[in-house]
């Protein structure tokens, strides 16, 4: 028999998928590593697996369950550790910023998840910033423990053991570019420093046009779970320590409207429903592939679903409301009727 004796047997080992449509003209081959295939739906799965098996080995969590996995996320990574919590016999108290789709928040009741929604206009240092409320909501359960993706070395180093090493497999070592977002900065870091240790590839990170992480002045943005902003009156800009900017060769700088018109198109043309951040990513490929020649293996992430989005990107009210859209695409209903 060829089965599982675990849901976490089944992540990671995701597909490469050539782009065909969004692609132009005889430039490189651009291959999509679809994360949206792990069973918790998102790149995450990976992150969260790792950090609490690191946590059971070394006593953070109980090892036969029954611990608090708390963490402040945008959604995916909260959902991983549901996920694994369910697995493991913990339970999961997640604190998130009460503007995420709502979607997420769904879903991680969906998985039992203990939700906890905070301000997110806040500055990094305010007691109720996420990070800072999971902190303290894990130091005050007992039994808590906070997973801390933005400094838990055990983020990173799951893509340097895991995503890294299927990518080159995957092209036989051929790849030459990745190109990845940078939200904790765990999938960038692990997999470029291991693509870097195998050969000469470039790593370029696909950054919201005013993120921090490439120069720009940390103003919001509508691409989640990405980039680096700043609300006003954040002294402290700390970068997370999941993300080693040594490894990243080069930014490109993506408007969040780039961003959504590539998402949008991949759903249309390629039959690819991703999320902001991977529309972010696979313009900032297109970019790239641009100035490449036909040797050249472009190799982009595509964390999550655009399932993740429906009342935000995939809507057409939403899109138009906040300028993204000039007029609604495709003919209304009304408009079919005589
Ligand atoms: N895109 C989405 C949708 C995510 O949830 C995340 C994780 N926050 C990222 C991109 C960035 O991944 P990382 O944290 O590994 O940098």
């Amino acid at each position: 028999m060829d089965v599982h004796q675990s849901l976490l047997d089944a992540v990671g080992a995701t597909p490469l998928l050539r782009l065909r449509r969004v692609t132009a003209g005889p430039g490189p081959a651009v291959y999509v590593k679809l994360e949206f295939l792990n069973p918790g739906g998102s790149v995450k799965d990976r992150a969260a697996l790792s950090m609490v098996r690191a946590a059971e080995a070394c006593g953070d969590l109980p090892a036969g369950g029954g611990g608090v996995i708390v963490e402040g996320s945008s959604g995916n990574t909260g959902v991983g550790l549901a996920m694994v919590a369910a697995q493991h016999g913990h339970r999961a108290v997640v604190v998130v910023p009460d503007s995420i789709a709502a979607e997420k928040i769904a879903l991680l009741k969906a998985y039992g998840a203990q939700v906890v929604p905070t301000e997110p206009k806040v500055p990094l240092e305010h007691p109720e910033h996420v990070n800072n409320l999971a902190r303290r909501i894990a130091a005050e359960t007992p039994g808590g423990w906070h997973a801390n993706q933005y400094d838990n070395p055990a983020n990173p180093r799951v893509h340097e053991l895991t995503t890294g090493p299927e990518i080159w497999e995957q092209t036989g070592g051929r790849v030459t570019h990745l190109v990845a977002g940078v939200g904790t900065g765990g999938t960038i870091s692990g997999t470029g420093r291991y693509l870097k240790s195998r050969g000469p590839v470039t790593v370029v990170a696909a950054d919201p046009e005013s993120s921090r992480y490439g120069g720009g002045d940390g103003s919001p943005y509508y691409v989640e779970s990405v980039g680096h902003y700043l609300h006003p009156g954040t002294v402290d800009d700390l970068w997370p320590q999941s993300y080693d900017r040594g490894v990243v060769d080069r930014f490109e700088r993506i408007p969040d409207r780039e961003s959504l018109e590539v998402a949008r198109r991949l759903a249309r043309e390629e039959g690819l429903l991703v999320g902001g951040s991977a529309g972010t990513a696979v313009a900032a490929a297109l970019r790239v592939a641009a100035g490449l020649g036909p040797d050249d293996v472009v190799v982009v992430i595509a964390p999550d679903s655009g399932r993740n989005y429906l009342s935000k990107y995939f809507d057409d009210g939403w899109m138009t409301r906040l300028g993204f859209l000039d007029s609604p695409t495709g003919p209304r209903v009304r408009d079919r009727v005589p």
